[in-house]
């Protein structure tokens, strides 16, 4: 099935999150692209961070800056505190502050339990946790000098963690990122209750199976599809675009009684589909 474009999508969201700014990490391809350009396209100022590929990114920031929006790019790798705070420094400096931080950045590095090395387990845990981490509480610290703006939005800052549908769901072969999955899903909640009282609001957002360049494998091939399809009751692998609308709808105030909640977004994935058939 044919991938929506962004250039045809309706947007009945457009300036919805007007005169907001937002960070997306790893906003140069696959969920973060599409989630940067999105947000762009609903009216947000967008930074647009990556860890490699400057020109990828900057193809992200033209296609932003059409609707008439600011962006930029800021290479920075997510695991590292230093270059974690000055790119949150940076974006106060320029854009004033920040309004909505998307830690989306991550990464795969597949292995059975024993043959995986401790530097395979560590670079996965140090990217898709430690790195939300520290997008979360350099986040927290801007979101917090700067209180509620009402005319912005009724929430003084808004925290989106790309979990995953195995938050919850055990994957053989992915110890590595089945953990970093689970402990974002216990802080994005902890976070959630901890900046609640500040009016932060902190979700995530659980992706099914979406055709990136993370899983091609699982999708690039008729058999593979098939394979895959056999576990989305909803029969359609997702695009990138559908996680993308998902986030802009959670950092919206159409959302904002919404805090501490994970949104699978999944097409049926964490419905058991082994027994649709009655087990
Ligand atoms: P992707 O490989 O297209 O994008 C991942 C992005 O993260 C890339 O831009 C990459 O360069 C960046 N990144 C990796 N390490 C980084 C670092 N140290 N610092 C900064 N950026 C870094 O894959 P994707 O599918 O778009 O993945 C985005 C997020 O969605 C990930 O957290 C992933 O776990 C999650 N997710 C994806 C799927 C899926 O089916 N594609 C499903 C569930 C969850």
């Amino acid at each position: 099935m044919a991938g929506r474009s962004d250039e045809n999508h309706p947007s009945p969201e457009a300036r919805l999150l007007r005169g907001q700014k937002a960070m997306v990490t790893g906003g140069n391809s696959g969920i973060g692209k599409a989630t940067a350009i999105a947000l762009g396209r609903a009216g947000a100022d967008v930074v647009v961070n990556y860890v490699v590929g400057a020109d990828a990114a900057e193809e992200v920031v033209a296609r932003i800056r059409r609707y008439g929006v600011r962006a930029y790019a800021h290479e920075a790798d997510v695991s590292d505190e230093e270059q974690v705070v000055a790119m949150v420094a940076r974006m106060v400096k320029e854009f004033g502050t920040l309004d909505i931080m998307v830690a989306n950045a991550g990464l795969q590095r597949d292995s059975s339990l024993v043959d995986m090395s401790l530097a395979q387990w560590q670079k996965v845990i140090d990217v898709n946790l430690t790195g939300q981490f520290l997008c979360a509480r350099e986040a927290a610290k801007e979101f917090m000098r700067r209180g509620v703006v009402p005319e912005v939005s009724r929430s003084a800052g808004k925290i989106i963690c790309m979990s995953s549908v195995h938050q919850i769901v055990p994957w053989t072969g992915h110890v590595n990122y089945a953990s970093s999955k689970g402990g974002v899903g216990m802080m994005m909640q902890t976070l959630a209750q901890e900046l609640a009282p500040h009016h932060i609001r902190v979700n995530a957002i659980g992706p099914g199976a979406i055709r990136t360049p993370i899983n091609t494998a699982a999708w690039d091939t008729p058999e593979a599809e098939a394979a895959l399809l056999k576990l989305i009751p909803y029969r359609r692998v997702g695009d990138p675009e559908d996680i993308a609308d998902a986030v802009v709808a959670m950092a919206s105030d159409l959302l904002d009684y919404v805090v501490g909640a994970t949104l699978y977004v999944d097409g049926g994935m964490t419905l058991f589909p082994g027994f649709a058939t009655g087990g």
